[in-house]
């Protein structure tokens, strides 16, 4: 496995690496989330990319960018265990130049759920997301349906920039109890960790019920709600149920493919997690 630190180092090893070539960009801590990425890249490409990078430019200025966990040395021995050729770890300042000012923005679906309560990371992250593509020019590149609404934004950006680039997205790998796996998940308390349970429940007691025909936007959404509420150390930012293509929020009946996401806050962490439902 090779690691590289700078563009130029990354450039050179990929210069004679066999196609196809498949590409998962991380922030590091990883888990068997980032790992299930790794893995399908390796079943389907010749050549399998990883990134490891904190993104400076998709946290707000009160976000955990500077205590956001690492362990470089353990993610590279995952990594390697996993079958990964090539590792870019940049420096910030190989993946922004100094004098940088150039952002990519996705209009219209950055600005709902994730991109309301965070304003700028969508922003941050179609940046470096192009600037990773540049620089692994990458046949494939492999995403978590985890950050549901990250991985349609990816889509609809190399879609609009007409990048050769096939988004392949991934199931969201669970905890034996149900708990979606992040490395924001090391900030929860053993109580909240208990109460976090209510996120996953809530989301498959409505997927369950969905499924059982249940087509009311309103009641789906109510029941994720309900749960979480009952958990004294949640702090709701949002349940939507929205139109899995646009974002756009539901009412009424559901009669398309939809995304029921959420983000609660804990004292530590706002945790995130999702379902798609497909009548
Ligand atoms: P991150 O390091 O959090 O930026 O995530 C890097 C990639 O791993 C993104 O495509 C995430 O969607 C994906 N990912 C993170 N957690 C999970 C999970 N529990 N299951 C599947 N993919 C995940």
């Amino acid at each position: 496995m090779i690691v590289a630190r700078t563009v130029a180092e990354f450039r050179a090893a990929r210069a004679g690496a066999p196609a196809p070539v498949g590409f998962v960009p991380t922030m590091g801590y990883l888990h068997q989330g980032h790992l299930a990425l790794v893995h399908a890249a390796r079943e389907e490409c010749a050549t399998v990319a990883a990134s490891i990078f904190v993104n400076p430019t998709q946290f707000g200025p009160n976000e955990d960018f500077e205590r956001y966990p690492r362990d470089e040395e353990r993610d590279l021995q995952l990594l390697e265990a996993a079958g990964t050729d090539l590792v870019l770890l940049p420096p910030v300042d190989e993946m922004y130049p100094p004098g940088d000012t150039t952002r990519v923005r996705v209009s219209g679906i950055t600005e709902v759920l994730e991109g309301a309560r965070r304003p700028g990371h969508f922003e941050g992250v179609t940046t470096v997301v192009s600037k990773l593509f540049a620089m692994v020019q990458p046949d494939r590149a492999y995403f978590g349906e985890k950050d549901g609404q990250q991985l349609r934004v990816i889509r609809r950006m190399t879609r609009d920039l007409l990048l050769p680039i096939e988004i392949v997205a991934c199931p969201t790998v669970r905890e034996p109890d149900g708990l979606a796996m992040s490395s924001r998940n090391v900030y929860l308390s053993a109580d909240e960790r208990a109460q976090a349970l209510s996120l996953s429940a809530g989301l498959r007691a409505a997927s369950e019920a969905f499924d059982r025909g249940e087509r009311d936007a309103g009641r789906l959404r109510a029941m994720v709600r309900e749960g979480i509420e009952a958990q004294p150390l949640t702090d709701i930012n949002y349940v939507s149920l929205a139109d899995s293509e646009t974002l756009e929020e539901l009412d009424g009946a559901v009669g398309r493919a939809a995304m029921l996401s959420l983000a609660v806050r804990f004292s530590g962490a706002t945790l995130i997690d999702n379902v798609t439902l497909e009548p």
